[in-house]
Protein backbone atom coordinates (compact mmCIF):
# COMPACT_ATOMS: atom_id res chain seq x y z
CA UNK A 1 0.00 0.00 0.00
CA UNK A 2 1.29 3.36 -1.03
CA UNK A 3 1.02 6.19 1.26
CA UNK A 4 1.68 10.23 1.87
CA UNK A 5 3.28 11.06 4.71
CA UNK A 6 3.43 14.74 5.24
CA UNK A 7 6.50 15.69 7.03
CA UNK A 8 5.73 19.24 7.53
CA UNK A 9 2.80 21.59 6.54
CA UNK A 10 3.42 25.02 7.16
CA UNK A 11 4.41 28.15 4.65
CA UNK A 12 7.77 29.58 4.57
CA UNK A 13 6.91 31.63 7.90
CA UNK A 14 6.58 28.49 10.03
CA UNK A 15 4.60 28.05 13.62
CA UNK A 16 5.30 26.07 16.85
CA UNK A 17 3.00 23.46 15.28
CA UNK A 18 4.42 23.31 11.80
CA UNK A 19 7.27 22.52 9.80
CA UNK A 20 7.51 23.52 6.66
CA UNK A 21 5.76 22.00 3.83
CA UNK A 22 7.70 18.65 2.48
CA UNK A 23 6.64 14.92 2.25
CA UNK A 24 7.51 11.66 1.72
CA UNK A 25 5.67 9.02 -1.24
CA UNK A 26 6.06 5.25 0.70
CA UNK A 27 5.44 2.32 -0.86
CA UNK A 28 5.98 -1.02 0.35
CA UNK A 29 9.26 -1.32 -0.66
CA UNK A 30 11.10 2.37 -1.58
CA UNK A 31 10.24 5.72 -0.62
CA UNK A 32 10.39 9.15 -2.68
CA UNK A 33 10.64 12.47 -1.23
CA UNK A 34 9.52 15.58 -2.05
CA UNK A 35 11.55 18.40 -0.87
CA UNK A 36 13.34 18.35 1.95
CA UNK A 37 12.43 20.92 5.13
CA UNK A 38 14.58 21.21 8.44
CA UNK A 39 15.06 18.13 9.75
CA UNK A 40 14.69 15.40 7.52
CA UNK A 41 15.98 13.14 9.51
CA UNK A 42 14.29 13.06 12.32
CA UNK A 43 11.58 13.44 10.62
CA UNK A 44 11.56 10.47 8.68
CA UNK A 45 12.47 8.31 11.30
CA UNK A 46 9.78 9.64 13.39
CA UNK A 47 7.39 8.44 10.90
CA UNK A 48 9.08 5.14 10.49
CA UNK A 49 10.57 5.66 7.06
CA UNK A 50 13.62 3.88 6.83
CA UNK A 51 16.41 6.18 5.52
CA UNK A 52 17.39 3.51 3.07
CA UNK A 53 14.15 2.77 1.99
CA UNK A 54 14.89 6.33 -0.32
CA UNK A 55 16.87 6.27 -3.30
CA UNK A 56 15.06 9.62 -5.07
CA UNK A 57 14.59 13.23 -3.76
CA UNK A 58 12.63 15.36 -6.03
CA UNK A 59 12.94 19.07 -5.24
CA UNK A 60 10.24 21.55 -6.29
CA UNK A 61 12.15 24.72 -6.26
CA UNK A 62 14.76 26.76 -4.51
CA UNK A 63 13.12 28.55 -1.81
CA UNK A 64 14.93 27.53 1.28
CA UNK A 65 11.79 26.73 3.15
CA UNK A 66 11.54 23.84 0.12
CA UNK A 67 15.35 22.82 -0.31
CA UNK A 68 17.39 23.53 2.87
CA UNK A 69 17.33 20.41 5.02
CA UNK A 70 19.24 18.99 1.69
CA UNK A 71 22.68 19.48 2.61
CA UNK A 72 22.11 18.02 6.65
CA UNK A 73 20.19 15.08 4.87
CA UNK A 74 22.93 14.15 2.67
CA UNK A 75 25.40 14.19 5.86
CA UNK A 76 23.18 11.85 7.45
CA UNK A 77 22.67 9.41 5.08
CA UNK A 78 26.69 8.90 4.81
CA UNK A 79 26.89 9.13 8.74
CA UNK A 80 24.25 6.20 8.49
CA UNK A 81 26.37 4.19 6.05
CA UNK A 82 24.78 4.90 2.50
CA UNK A 83 26.88 3.29 -0.47
CA UNK A 84 24.87 3.23 -3.05
CA UNK A 85 23.62 5.95 -5.72
CA UNK A 86 20.80 8.87 -4.58
CA UNK A 87 18.95 10.52 -7.53
CA UNK A 88 18.04 14.13 -7.01
CA UNK A 89 15.55 15.54 -9.58
CA UNK A 90 15.03 19.11 -10.54
CA UNK A 91 14.62 22.31 -12.97
CA UNK A 92 18.01 23.62 -13.71
CA UNK A 93 17.47 26.52 -12.01
CA UNK A 94 16.72 24.57 -8.70
CA UNK A 95 20.19 21.96 -9.30
CA UNK A 96 22.73 24.55 -9.57
CA UNK A 97 21.26 26.22 -6.44
CA UNK A 98 21.41 22.74 -4.47
CA UNK A 99 24.96 22.24 -5.72
CA UNK A 100 25.86 25.48 -4.57
CA UNK A 101 24.69 25.33 -1.24
CA UNK A 102 26.39 21.47 -1.25
CA UNK A 103 29.89 23.60 -2.33
CA UNK A 104 29.51 25.85 0.41
CA UNK A 105 29.69 23.00 2.68
CA UNK A 106 32.60 21.89 0.62
CA UNK A 107 31.61 18.23 0.02
CA UNK A 108 34.17 17.90 -2.97
CA UNK A 109 36.25 16.81 0.10
CA UNK A 110 33.47 14.33 1.55
CA UNK A 111 33.98 12.15 -2.00
CA UNK A 112 37.52 11.52 -0.26
CA UNK A 113 35.52 10.29 2.88
CA UNK A 114 33.71 7.41 1.29
CA UNK A 115 30.83 9.90 0.33
CA UNK A 116 28.21 8.36 -1.87
CA UNK A 117 27.43 9.31 -5.32
CA UNK A 118 24.62 11.89 -5.98
CA UNK A 119 23.38 11.96 -9.48
CA UNK A 120 21.05 14.28 -10.52
CA UNK A 121 18.74 14.53 -12.96
CA UNK A 122 17.29 17.96 -14.84
CA UNK A 123 13.76 18.10 -15.26
CA UNK A 124 12.54 20.09 -18.26
CA UNK A 125 10.71 23.48 -17.83
CA UNK A 126 7.63 22.88 -19.89
CA UNK A 127 4.22 20.60 -20.26
CA UNK A 128 4.04 17.09 -18.07
CA UNK A 129 7.48 14.74 -18.23
CA UNK A 130 7.53 11.51 -16.72
CA UNK A 131 10.43 12.03 -14.54
CA UNK A 132 10.63 8.33 -12.50
CA UNK A 133 9.82 4.98 -12.91
CA UNK A 134 10.05 2.43 -10.47
CA UNK A 135 7.99 -1.09 -9.86
CA UNK A 136 6.32 0.52 -7.28
CA UNK A 137 5.31 4.33 -9.10
CA UNK A 138 5.87 6.59 -11.82
CA UNK A 139 6.05 10.00 -11.28
CA UNK A 140 5.56 13.18 -13.67
CA UNK A 141 6.47 16.78 -13.14
CA UNK A 142 5.42 20.15 -14.74
CA UNK A 143 6.21 23.61 -14.17
CA UNK A 144 3.49 25.86 -11.98
CA UNK A 145 3.59 29.98 -11.54
CA UNK A 146 5.34 30.84 -8.86
CA UNK A 147 7.70 33.44 -7.82
CA UNK A 148 10.96 30.95 -9.16
CA UNK A 149 10.89 27.89 -11.60
CA UNK A 150 9.19 25.32 -9.56
CA UNK A 151 7.24 22.14 -10.50
CA UNK A 152 4.25 20.21 -9.14
CA UNK A 153 4.31 16.31 -9.16
CA UNK A 154 2.16 13.20 -9.90
CA UNK A 155 2.21 10.35 -8.21
CA UNK A 156 0.51 7.25 -9.80
CA UNK A 157 0.92 3.90 -7.52
CA UNK A 158 1.82 0.91 -9.85
CA UNK A 159 -0.18 -1.49 -7.15
CA UNK A 160 -3.94 0.36 -6.94
CA UNK A 161 -3.73 2.93 -10.17
CA UNK A 162 -4.19 5.78 -7.96
CA UNK A 163 -2.73 9.02 -8.39
CA UNK A 164 -1.83 11.70 -5.59
CA UNK A 165 -0.70 15.35 -7.16
CA UNK A 166 1.44 17.70 -5.10
CA UNK A 167 1.02 21.50 -6.41
CA UNK A 168 4.24 22.87 -4.10
CA UNK A 169 3.98 26.94 -4.37
CA UNK A 170 2.25 28.13 -7.02
CA UNK A 171 -0.13 30.92 -8.43
CA UNK A 172 -3.56 29.51 -9.65
CA UNK A 173 -2.16 27.40 -12.77
CA UNK A 174 -3.65 25.71 -15.58
CA UNK A 175 -0.51 23.21 -15.75
CA UNK A 176 -1.00 22.30 -12.00
CA UNK A 177 -5.14 21.84 -13.33
CA UNK A 178 -3.56 19.89 -16.07
CA UNK A 179 -1.58 17.37 -14.15
CA UNK A 180 -3.96 16.79 -11.41
CA UNK A 181 -6.68 16.21 -13.60
CA UNK A 182 -9.07 13.37 -12.29
CA UNK A 183 -6.40 12.22 -9.52
CA UNK A 184 -7.62 10.71 -6.31
CA UNK A 185 -5.95 13.47 -3.71
CA UNK A 186 -4.57 17.48 -4.57
CA UNK A 187 -2.32 18.12 -2.16
CA UNK A 188 -2.49 22.00 -3.08
CA UNK A 189 -0.54 24.87 -1.36
CA UNK A 190 -2.94 27.21 0.52
CA UNK A 191 -0.83 30.21 1.94
CA UNK A 192 -3.59 32.58 2.92
CA UNK A 193 -7.46 32.01 3.66
CA UNK A 194 -9.34 34.08 0.76
CA UNK A 195 -6.88 36.76 -1.12
CA UNK A 196 -3.59 35.22 -2.47
CA UNK A 197 -0.29 36.68 -2.32
CA UNK A 198 1.78 37.65 -5.02
CA UNK A 199 2.92 33.94 -6.41
CA UNK A 200 0.73 32.10 -4.22
CA UNK A 201 -2.50 30.52 -3.62
CA UNK A 202 -5.36 30.81 -0.79
CA UNK A 203 -8.10 28.07 -0.13
CA UNK A 204 -10.33 29.60 -1.69
CA UNK A 205 -8.43 29.32 -4.74
CA UNK A 206 -6.84 25.99 -3.94
CA UNK A 207 -10.76 24.45 -4.14
CA UNK A 208 -10.93 25.95 -7.59
CA UNK A 209 -8.43 24.59 -8.82
CA UNK A 210 -9.80 21.04 -7.18
CA UNK A 211 -13.37 21.83 -8.93
CA UNK A 212 -11.49 22.35 -12.06
CA UNK A 213 -8.85 19.42 -11.98
CA UNK A 214 -12.32 17.17 -11.15
CA UNK A 215 -9.79 15.51 -8.14
CA UNK A 216 -11.79 13.23 -5.16
CA UNK A 217 -10.26 15.00 -2.34
CA UNK A 218 -8.13 18.12 -1.57
CA UNK A 219 -5.59 18.39 0.92
CA UNK A 220 -3.90 22.26 1.93
CA UNK A 221 -0.24 22.12 3.11
CA UNK A 222 1.46 25.17 3.25
CA UNK A 223 -0.83 26.87 5.61
CA UNK A 224 0.13 30.76 6.96
CA UNK A 225 1.16 30.47 10.58
CA UNK A 226 -1.55 29.85 12.98
CA UNK A 227 -4.08 30.12 10.24
CA UNK A 228 -7.42 29.07 11.22
CA UNK A 229 -7.78 25.78 10.10
CA UNK A 230 -11.95 25.90 10.25
CA UNK A 231 -11.55 28.84 8.34
CA UNK A 232 -9.31 27.76 5.58
CA UNK A 233 -11.18 24.35 5.23
CA UNK A 234 -14.45 26.37 4.61
CA UNK A 235 -12.75 28.86 2.16
CA UNK A 236 -12.22 25.67 0.03
CA UNK A 237 -15.30 23.86 0.87
CA UNK A 238 -16.97 27.19 -0.80
CA UNK A 239 -15.48 26.65 -4.09
CA UNK A 240 -14.90 22.81 -3.89
CA UNK A 241 -17.62 19.86 -3.19
CA UNK A 242 -15.31 17.10 -2.68
CA UNK A 243 -13.90 16.24 0.98
CA UNK A 244 -11.38 18.67 1.91
CA UNK A 245 -8.49 18.33 5.13
CA UNK A 246 -6.56 20.78 6.55
CA UNK A 247 -3.47 18.99 6.68
CA UNK A 248 -1.36 17.85 9.98
CA UNK A 249 3.02 17.27 10.39
CA UNK A 250 2.37 13.34 9.92
CA UNK A 251 -0.91 13.01 8.46
CA UNK A 252 -1.14 9.99 6.28
CA UNK A 253 -2.68 9.41 3.04
CA UNK A 254 -3.01 5.96 1.30
CA UNK A 255 -3.79 5.69 -1.96
ZN1 LIG B 1 7.18 27.54 0.07
ZN1 LIG C 1 8.28 29.09 -2.92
Amino acid sequence: MAQVIMLGTGAALSDAKRENTYLVVQGASSSILVDCGGSPTQRLLAAGVPLESIDHVILTHHHPDHIYGLSVFLLDLWLAGRKRVLHIYGLAETLRAAQAMMRAFEWESWREHGFFPVEFHRVAKKGIELIIVTPEFSVSATPTKHLLPTIATRFVSTASGKAIVYSSDTMVCESVVALACDADVLFHEATTVDEPNFGHSSARQAGEQATHAGVKQLVLVHLPPDGDVEQLRAAAASTFKGKVVVSKDFQRFKF
